[in-house]
């Protein structure tokens, strides 16, 4: 049993700060909502789960 892990990007616009999935990103890195080019990567909150035996 192995569990699907959301290996998912988040990109925040240096403009203006939307955040952007990187599955919506279809035609490279861009801000759907001002079109601007330079998105920053951020770090999704990993959540790990505890082993309980
Ligand atoms: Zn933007």
């Amino acid at each position: 049993m192995s569990s699907a892990e959301e290996a998912e990007l988040l990109y925040q616009c240096v403009r203006c700060g939307a955040i952007v999935k990187s599955s919506e990103l279809e035609l490279g890195i861009r801000c759907p909502y001002c079109r601007y080019r330079v998105l920053r990567k951020i770090r999704p909150p990993v959540v790990k789960r505890v082993q309980a035996r």
